[in-house]
């Protein structure tokens, strides 16, 4: 096992099935603080970035998957981008989002790309008074066509576990884990499969941000307007383009 793993897979042979845990407190306590989410909202936003976070077990490694939140109330913006080598980013907007809220009503779209593919998946879900980690489970109902289960198995742990072809059609996932005290370290029990790093990487840079603005149909008034102040609703890295930037 690489140390600083995140994600573990293990195999039940016995069961056919997938057990993926993924330790996120690390990933998780580094994106709330970069984006100055307050104590009262951390609760929502801490369990909406586990469980959509473990979507990327079912990534290859060339896929990538973006999940967007449009939640109407409380009034927020939650994008998670994610790719099969376990690289994420995170936008919430507004900054410093401090609703005291609890569930949550709005939509979620689920782009999914698989190169050499040009045109993703993509599914989208209207939700109403939800819990954070209820959007997987209509995720999972919409977009998979799998018998899964998750649970939160710690503060930061969370627990996903998928059937395997040849499971048994009548095992209920959710007794299955309520059955089983989950020592994954039980060799005899559960098969140690992979590990993987998850971790928060933007891929943003001057560049791209100069890109955009020159597709930009008002790209003239911006530049008038420079040099421009711009800072990235991911990372929060700040970039100042100048009009030579933007004209050469
Ligand atoms: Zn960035």
């Amino acid at each position: 096992m690489v140390q600083k793993d995140n994600l573990y897979t293990y195999l039940d042979n016995i069961h056919n099935l997938a057990i993926h845990l993924f330790k996120g407190e690390e990933f998780v306590t580094e994106l709330l603080a970069t984006h100055g989410v307050s104590a009262e909202a951390q609760p929502l936003v801490k369990e909406l970035i586990l469980s959509l976070q473990s979507l990327i077990v079912f990534l290859k490694d060339k896929e990538s998957l973006g999940v967007y939140i449009d939640s109407h109330d409380p009034k927020f913006t939650f994008k998670l981008e994610s790719n099969g080598h376990g690289h994420s980013r995170i936008l919430i907007l507004p900054e410093n989002f401090n609703d005291l809220k609890k569930v949550l009503s709005g939509n979620c779209q689920l782009t999914k790309f698989s190169p050499p593919e040009n045109i993703p998946y993509t599914s989208l879900i209207d939700f109403k008074n939800k819990q954070a980690y209820e959007i997987l489970n209509d995720i999972f109902n919409q977009s998979y066509q799998m018998d899964t289960y998750f649970v939160f198995k710690d503060e930061y742990d969370f627990l996903l576990i998928h059937k395997l072809p040849g499971s048994d059609d009548d095992l209920k996932l959710e007794e299955f884990v309520k059955n089983n005290i989950f020592d994954l370290d039980n060799a005899d029990k559960f098969q140690f499969l992979s590990s993987k790093k998850v971790s928060f990487q933007c891929n943003c840079s001057k560049e791209r941000f100069i890109q955009r603005i020159k597709s930009l149909s008002n790209k003239q008034e911006l530049i008038n307007e420079a040099p421009l102040e711009i800072k990235c609703d991911y990372c929060k890295k700040e970039y100042s383009l100048s009009a030579k930037d933007l004209t050469d």
